[in-house]
């Protein structure tokens, strides 16, 4: 049986924490779907599309990875792409509280997924896709905190 996790999140954009959080997930899983969740009420800087073409093309030689969007509850997306596994970083213990309560609120709404976190490496820590916005928004220089892949 192929063991499979999802990655979900907004990913506007996807930052090298994001990055580092998928490769070091890679050794544990037969696939991973990096899902962008689409949040209709929420308007978002890079459009669904712009977000989903980042994404590809970081992964591009990584056939393990699958690039996905899904709207709605995170476990009906686990469930119906066959995923036990729930994928999670952890920067800071506001995080973790956050994510502690929707863990919790997720195992009762299906227990058979189980939520994996990964401790954020040090280096990206203090990095969020809300900071690479507010620095694009201002003209500056995010290079250095998205993917090489990415020229945004
Ligand atoms: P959401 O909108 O669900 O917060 P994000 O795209 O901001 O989605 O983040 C998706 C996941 O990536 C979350 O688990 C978040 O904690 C994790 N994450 C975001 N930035 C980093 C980082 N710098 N290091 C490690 N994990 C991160």
């Amino acid at each position: 049986m192929i063991k499979s996790a999802v990655f979900p999140g907004s990913f506007d954009p996807i930052t090298r924490g994001h990055e580092s959080v998928i490769r070091r997930a890679l050794p544990l899983f037969d696939e991973v779907y990096v899902a962008v969740g689409v949040n209709t009420e929420k308007k978002s800087y890079f459009t669904i599309e712009q977000r989903l073409a980042f994404i590809k093309q970081v992964f591009a030689d990584e056939p393990k990875i699958k690039v996905t969007q899904y709207e709605g509850l995170t476990v009906e997306y686990c469930k119906n792409v066959n995923a036990k596994y729930l994928l999670r970083g952890l920067r800071t213990s506001a995080d973790f509280e956050f994510e502690r309560s929707i863990g919790q609120i997720n195992k009762k709404l299906n227990p058979e997924i189980e939520t994996v976190f990964f401790l954020t490496d040090p280096q990206y820590t203090s990095l969020n896709s809300s900071i690479v916005r507010d620095i694009l928004r201002h003209g500056g220089d995010a290079s250095q905190f998205v993917p090489d892949q990415i020229k945004l």
